[in-house]
């Protein structure tokens, strides 16, 4: 993980928050190449949720959302987290992680039981100080909004982004006249006041979610149908990021770990240096959602079925990841050392589709005019049909190798003096380190194949 933060640093990936003023727990930044790669796993998820498919409906939105919202779906009573507090110290900390590390299995637990297991084992803060007893804390992060001072009113960041999706979900069938099944698809930020965030990207407080929220007839076997061909193609999606295979597993959550709102939930984990952790939820949420909002606002939510008239609250599955929990496995999966050449190095093995820089353009020497001017030819015809691709003059073509393989670009083109002959380039391959002579004109076919 050391290894990983450092590169992400290092080559302009990810940065820590507010860093210059110390930093801001719990956020970090994207830097250039981050972007990069952020965008492209948001594309294929995109892409494979709702681009390629003509039941699925893209929405985006606010953040800001009426507070009665996060009544009705239950996140202002249940979105909580036991915590106990070091009584010198006053930090705080999660009752159920500290007893999970003295073996404890705490997700069967309720926090009055919490409280008694910790008495009984006499545990401590890491700190070594008594604790209190387990108090429950809401995770939702508060804002108020209004122009007045005295006069603002308190609403919430979003704590998920899927009562975006079914506050809207009158409007889309409104506006597009879906049939069931259909589901509706959204990339956003979503806020927790997550009470230890840390582990990198693993837990922060402002964070990304991708989450298609899919509406089937109410009946179940159509719910365990459906529900299984999406947790199939999520773990298809998620190995599809280039994760080894075996580095990926499905946990089934116990019966007192699942939100309130789910009838089935599995997860995707993926073996991190810090253990088998959560990267992906699959949730059954029955009525739930639909229910509540037509309790809590007035509206219905039901859904008519055109031929039959019937009235009906579809059941939802929903399928639901962290694009930063994505950014880091597929880094930490990625990451690799060996020697090449009689030289130790770093390099991230990206699948190219996510890869944040395709190709990297090189003259051989940047003294040469002729060189430069031929690479820069080459360099500016293969922008315009890829345009991830970078110029590179900067160092040795032995340390612009190095630059390129820590960023994970797969392909280095060199342009040298046999180029101004022939028209051919030399192009090296990022993990074999192979380099083949080629015609100019096949370079692009060889990129957009490589990336598609
Ligand atoms: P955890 O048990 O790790 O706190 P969760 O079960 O609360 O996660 P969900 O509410 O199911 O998570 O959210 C869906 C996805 O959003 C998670 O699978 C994860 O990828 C991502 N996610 C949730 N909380 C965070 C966070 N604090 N930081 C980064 N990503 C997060």
């Amino acid at each position: 993980m050391g290894k990983v933060v450092s590169l992400a640093k290092r080559r302009g990936f990810v940065f820590q928050g507010s860093e210059i003023y110390g930093g801001l727990a719990g956020t970090w930044d994207y830097g250039p190449m981050g972007v990069g790669l952020d965008f492209n796993i948001k594309q294929y998820w995109w892409q494979e949720f709702v681009g390629k498919r003509d039941d699925v409906y893209g929405v985006d939105a606010s953040i800001l959302m009426h507070p009665r919202v996060w009544e009705a779906s239950g996140h202002t009573e249940g979105f909580t987290d036991p915590l106990v507090e070091d009584k010198k110290t006053h930090k705080r900390h999660r009752a159920d992680h500290l007893l999970e590390d003295a073996g404890v299995d705490a997700s069967r637990l309720s926090v009055d039981e919490m409280g008694e297991k910790i008495k009984e084992l006499k545990l401590t803060s890491p700190e070594g100080n008594e604790l209190t007893e387990p108090k429950v804390f809401n995770l939702l992060v508060e804002a108020s909004v209004g122009a007045v001072d005295g006069s603002k009113d308190a609403v919430y960041l979003r704590g998920e982004i899927t009562q975006g999706v079914h506050v809207n979900f009158k409007n889309v069938l409104d506006s597009m006249h879906p049939k069931l099944p259909f589901g509706i698809a959204q990339i956003g930020k979503a806020f927790r006041n997550e009470i230890v965030p840390g582990n990198f990207l693993f837990r922060v407080r402002e964070f990304e979610q991708m989450e298609l929220q899919y509406y089937v007839h109410p009946n179940e076997e159509e719910g365990k149908r459906q529900y299984e061909y999406w947790k199939e193609k999520s773990m298809e999606w998620y190995k599809g990021l280039g994760i080894s295979p075996e580095n990926l597993r499905f946990r089934e959550h116990d019966e007192n770990e699942r939100a309130h709102y789910a009838r089935e939930a599995w997860d995707i984990e993926y073996n991190s240096p810090i253990g088998w952790k959560e990267a992906w939820g699959i949730h059954h949420r029955g009525d739930w959602d639909l229910r509540r909002h037509e309790e809590h606002s007035g509206v219905s939510m039901k859904y008519s079925d055109p031929t039959t008239g019937e009235k009906v609250w579809p059941w939802i599955i929903e399928t639901s990841g962290g694009i930063g929990r994505a950014f880091l496995f597929v880094l930490l999966d990625a990451y690799r050392e060996d020697e090449l050449g009689g030289e130790k190095r770093a390099y991230l093995a990206l699948s190219p589709k996510l890869a944040p820089v395709k190709a990297a353009v090189f003259p051989l020497l940047k003294n040469k005019p002729e060189l430069v001017e031929k690479a820069r030819e080459v360099y500016t015809a293969l922008k315009k049909q890829i345009p991830s691709v970078m110029w590179d003059d900067n160092g040795n073509i032995g340390k612009r190798y190095r630059r390129q393989d820590e960023i994970g670009t797969p392909f280095c083109i060199t342009i040298d003096f046999d180029t101004l002959e022939d028209d051919t380039v030399t192009i090296r391959e990022r993990d074999s380190g192979e380099q083949t002579r080629m015609p100019t004109s096949e370079v692009s076919d060889v990129l957009a194949e490589a990336i598609r």
